[in-house]
């Protein structure tokens, strides 16, 4: 029975398709372009949806492009990205003749306001503190299905993805290898994180499982700072990490909207995800950093 992934040429999307893939599932991604074994945006907004067992939305365009200035027309395609795609793929569920059995939609740990004492669980109210909390809020409005529609709806709040083959560890690793990396800002805002290995193992767990749904925090157990991150980082490589970022060259680099995303976080807590049952790979930060760094 089919799966049908939206943004699976991604990073978290490739490594969902190739778990998919290994559990033996057909798979067909759907993607901006055309290539064997994928479906187009354009196509799918145009006909009915294909009859699936499971629909999962990871497009979206990239927030921390340094190359891309902030601006209106940049915010545009950051929402457009993640919420008109989302939204067709909703109301194609809501039309289907045959519906899917379950829609994993994404969202991100930036649906909660950036603050060093609060604790967020999944139940936390949606916010419009910021630009980047109205974001969420919007995107996992996109995703709702009518009442009557059989579908479950599974929401994850991403944090920020650990793995080699893209994401932040991809972005830092030279700078750290060449003993270039250090902390953002004061370290002190918390860095909600996630092992690669997990993020795909929540995605399959909600898909498999029929008593999962709602929103779910695809985040790490246990909470660290930017500060520990980059300690951890420094010292899996055997590098110091004595050279810091700090605020006024991020905010330059960035935009002040944006580097907020590095230099505040949010203390974000799986309540539900363990509650519904999910058991982490890596629920703590060295071993996961030894995972992927050697
Ligand atoms: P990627 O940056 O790897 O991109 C995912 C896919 O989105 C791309 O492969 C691309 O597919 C599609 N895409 C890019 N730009 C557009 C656009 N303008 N319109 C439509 N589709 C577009 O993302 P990740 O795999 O890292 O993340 C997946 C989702 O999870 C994203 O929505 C992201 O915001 C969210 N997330 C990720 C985090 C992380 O640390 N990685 C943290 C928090 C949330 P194609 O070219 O085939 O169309």
């Amino acid at each position: 029975n089919m799966f049908l992934p939206g943004g699976g040429t991604g990073f978290i999307g490739k490594a969902l398709v190739d778990t998919l893939k290994r559990a033996g599932h057909e798979v067909t991604v759907i993607s901006r372009t055309q290539a064997p074994g994928r479906i187009t945006w354009n196509e799918i907004s145009k006909s009915p949806l294909p009859e699936c067992e499971a629909v999962v939305n990871l497009a979206g365009k990239n927030i921390l492009n340094p190359l891309k200035r902030w601006n209106e027309t940049f915010l545009q395609e950051l929402r457009q990205s993640r919420i008109e795609t989302t939204q067709t793929l909703a109301s194609k569920i809501a039309d289907a003749a045959v519906p899917p059995k379950v829609f994993v939609t994404s969202s991100a740990v930036g649906y909660y306001p950036a603050s060093e004492t609060e604790e967020y669980t999944e139940d936390f109210p949606p916010s419009s503190a910021d630009t980047l909390t109205r974001l969420c809020k919007d995107w996992e409005n996109s995703a709702k299905l009518p009442d009557n529609c059989t579908t479950r709806l599974v929401t994850l709040r991403i944090g920020v993805v650990l793995g080699r083959s893209g994401g932040v560890i991809q972005q830092t690793i030279w700078p750290f290898w060449f003993g270039l990396g250090g902390v953002i800002g004061s370290g002190k805002q918390h860095f909600p994180w996630i092992h690669i290995d997990d993020m795909t193992g929540i995605i399959t767990h909600s898909l498999d499982n029929d008593h999962v749904t709602g929103v779910l925090n695809a985040v790490a157990p246990e909470i660290v700072t930017n500060e520990r991150f980059t300690k951890e980082y420094g010292s899996v490589l055997w590098r110091p990490t004595l050279i810091p970022a700090p605020s006024f060259a991020l905010n330059i680099m960035f935009g002040t909207e944006r580097a907020k995303i590095l230099l505040e976080g949010q203390k974000v807590i799986p309540k539900r995800t363990l509650e519904m049952g999910y058991r982490f790979k890596f629920p703590e930060l060295k071993a996961a950093m030894k995972n992927i760094l050697s």
